[in-house]
């Protein structure tokens, strides 16, 4: 099958490899129909997750039930489903206990042999394990591009939101309107907040959070995101943030604009040591929640957007094939202006 071979850092190509197979019994081989280009490809491509070169990249990915282990119960060739990032087994102490993005026997999609050497979903066919627990059935009338978010970004989107938002009414700021951030932006309706607000430095990136939801859309280039929430708060602050870029300036803005009792959501990995001034923020009873996307609830998202309550599909700027994919990881890792992310139909 054709798939994206990693071989050192920086360095990949759409090669021809073996078709995964059949390993244990609750396996399911997906042929894939879409994937797409994610910011932790390009950490790991850059050599930041330390894992060993040599695997197929790429973790989040639709397609069709093509093979079931003998242990497969509900699943049958033909079924369309979506993968969550990092599948999980459902049976160990941490699944058990909801944690299902630490699954102890799990690991993630494409990113080598420190992620539990599975395999990519830039490539035709991908195994996946546990596949009973893990893989979702695609509901009629949800596109795979639709789908194709429940298995990561909605998902993370989601889970800022809902450790942020504690009561209806709040005002909700989302700093970074990248896909995570777009997918917060998009999920809030489900919470009832009073406010959105998107704060970004990119211009398209702030029409496309209106586009998903956002009241208001500061350009933190430009414009004084603290003075403009507290004209819009009456002064209060915002009860409920989220953080899906985790760089310095965002940290900030996020410690001015907190109200009194808000809560912090940090679902971007920051990329080094970050400075807190945890006296200001005791100071104003502020409660930060931190950690990965839950990706325990996908039939919940499908079911939201069959029922047509949620549509991210605006989130995919482009669509390309799967022959061209070398070249759009390549414009995502250089940061191509208008691209968020892209969807990479298979097959
Ligand atoms: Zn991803
Ligand atoms: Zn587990």
């Amino acid at each position: 099958m054709r798939q994206v071979f990693v071989s050192d850092a920086n360095t990949y190509a759409l090669v021809n490899g073996p078709d995964p197979t059949i390993q244990a019994p609750g396996d399911v081989i997906v042929k894939v129909t879409a994937t797409t280009v994610c910011s932790s490809d390009v950490h790991i491509l850059a050599g930041h997750m330390n894992t060993p070169w040599g695997f197929t990249l790429g973790h989040e990915f639709v397609g069709v039930v093509h093979e079931t282990g003998p242990a497969v119960q509900n699943l049958k060739t033909g079924d369309r489903v979506v993968a969550p990032a990092a599948p999980w087994c459902g049976s160990c102490p941490t699944c058990r206990r909801g944690q299902f993005q630490k699954c102890e026997r799990g690991g993630i999609f494409g990113s080598g042999a420190a992620f539990g050497g599975l395999g990519g979903a830039h490539a035709e066919f991908v195994r996946v394990p546990w596949a009973d627990a893990c893989l979702s059935r695609i509901p009629e009338g949800v596109s795979d591009a639709q789908a194709l978010t429940v298995g990561d970004i909605l998902s993370a989107g989601w889970t800022a939101v809902k450790n942020a938002v504690t009561a209806p009414g709040q005002t909700l700021v989302v700093f970074g309107a990248g896909p995570v951030g777009l997918s917060a932006i998009h999920t809030a309706r489900l919470y009832g907040t009073a406010r959105v607000i998107a704060v970004d430095t990119l211009p398209d990136r702030l029409d496309l959070a209106r586009n998903l939801g956002a009241d208001h859309a500061i350009d933190a280039s430009r414009e004084d995101t603290t003075g403009i929430v507290a004209d819009l708060t009456g002064g209060r602050g915002a009860e409920a943030l989220v953080d899906a870029a985790g760089v310095k300036a965002t940290i900030d803005s996020w410690e001015a604009v907190a109200a009194v009792g808000a809560r912090v959501a940090m679902i971007a990995i920051p990329a080094g040591p970050v400075e807190l001034r945890l006296a200001a923020l005791l100071q104003k009873n502020v409660s930060l929640w931190m950690g990965l996307g839950d990706l325990g609830h996908m039939d919940v998202f499908l079911e939201l957007i069959a029922a047509g309550k949620l549509d991210p599909t605006p989130i995919f700027t482009e669509t390309v094939p799967f022959d061209r994919i070398e070249r759009v990881i390549g414009e995502f890792i250089a940061g191509k202006p208008g691209l968020v992310k892209p969807l990479v139909t298979v097959g």
